[in-house]
């Protein structure tokens, strides 16, 4: 196995295995894949991730025939959804499926996430949405978990979880953490009366602001500092 799957490979595990030690998950619930070329590397169904290693990651091609794939354990349920964002989105190259507590109790109770928090910017406009409810690891779910993606990178599963996405392991990983803070401060919120919603007006001042603080050389931030 060449270097670079391998790190990709341990990656994965790594990131499984931090997200239930965070309590973004637990169990053997949730999943997580990484695009590598022209194929997807998936974490094993129902393994424990203390017990992963690199050498039980599924391997599926991204274009060529659907849902085969190469490995010593099958790969996760769920990777028609895993499959299918790397098919219908080339700026994702890396998908975090979770059940976390937070993003689990709005789930539950079909609630999308609205503008209650700045942060809601970063995932792509002004709601996190929750999916249309269907069985785990049907076709039918990915089709749900796609349209509540559109335009954004993550969203929350009716019954179920979240799926975070980014274009690599670190970036879903930031954003699924970003998903479940938010997730926790709408509840808190909906507890005491509910939140103040952000305008769309003052969502796309925080898009606008965002951009600026996310330029890799920080050039507006010097800028904006030194006037
Ligand atoms: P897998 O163990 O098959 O990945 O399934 C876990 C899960 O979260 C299903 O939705
Ligand atoms: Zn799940």
């Amino acid at each position: 196995m060449i270097n670079l799957e391998l790190e990709l490979r341990s990656d994965i595990i790594a990131k499984c295995r931090e997200m239930n030690a965070i309590g973004l998950n637990q169990g053997t619930s949730g999943n997580i894949s990484a695009r590598l070329g022209d194929r997807m590397l998936i974490t094993p169904s129902s393994i424990p991730y203390d017990e992963m290693e690199p050498s039980m990651i599924a391997s599926m091609p991204v274009h060529e025939e659907y849902g085969s794939w190469e490995g010593p354990l099958r790969p996760s349920s769920e990777w028609r959804f895993h499959l299918d964002i790397l098919r219908e989105r080339p700026d994702v190259s890396a998908t975090i499926h979770a059940h976390p507590p937070y993003c689990t109790a709005l789930a539950v109770s079909r609630k999308s996430i609205p503008a209650c928090h700045y942060m809601v910017a970063v995932f792509g406009g002004n709601t996190i949405r929750c999916a249309d409810y269907a069985t785990f690891g049907t076709k039918e779910l990915s089709s749900a978990a796609l349209a509540a993606l559109e335009d954004r990178s993550a969203c929350l599963l009716a019954n179920h979880g979240s799926i975070a996405t980014g274009s690599s392991i670190a970036k879903a990983m930031w954003l699924a953490v970003e998903l479940e803070t938010i997730a926790r401060q709408y509840f808190c919120s909906l507890l005491i009366g509910g939140p103040i919603v952000l305008s769309d007006e003052q969502i796309a001042d925080t898009v606008a602001g965002i951009e600026k603080y996310s330029r890799p050389d920080n050039t507006e931030c010097k800028e904006t500092r030194a006037a």
